[in-house]
């Protein structure tokens, strides 16, 4: 998706600071952090949301929370725990329409969410 944000990270036109990469995932500090670690996930394949997924997806999805958790050692917020979060459409407060997962750890964090 050439006007797609994260798809631009993916093919390296614009670069995020990015923590962890595989042939499946990218992950990256949010420019926007919500807590001391905030992380995104995305898949290096162009899905729009959650609505978008379909039954082949299925084992990406397992690699962006097996990144998240992988992301989460190498910041040393496992011990302390953290929150994933994927928003999905307006009301779920999604602003890129590329896939992304949040990981935000390094405080506690409240519930229920806002
Ligand atoms: P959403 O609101 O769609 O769940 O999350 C989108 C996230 O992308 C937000 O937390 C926002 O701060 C982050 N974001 C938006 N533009 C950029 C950018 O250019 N670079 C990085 N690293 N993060 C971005
Ligand atoms: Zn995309």
């Amino acid at each position: 998706m050439s006007d797609c944000l994260f798809c631009k990270m993916v093919a390296g036109e614009i670069q995020p600071d990015i923590v962890l990469e595989n042939e499946h995932v990218l992950a990256f500090r949010d420019v926007n952090p919500q807590a001391p670690t905030h992380i995104l996930v995305i898949p290096r394949k162009h899905i729009a949301s959650i609505d978008e997924l379909d039954e082949a997806d299925a084992p990406l999805l397992g690699q962006m929370f097996l990144a998240a958790g992988e992301v989460a050692r190498q910041c040393g917020i496992s011990a302390s725990g953290y929150r994933t979060v994927l928003n999905c459409g307006n009301d779920g407060g999604q602003t890129v329409f590329h896939l992304h997962l949040h990981l935000l750890g390094g405080r506690a964090m409240h519930w229920p969410p806002g």
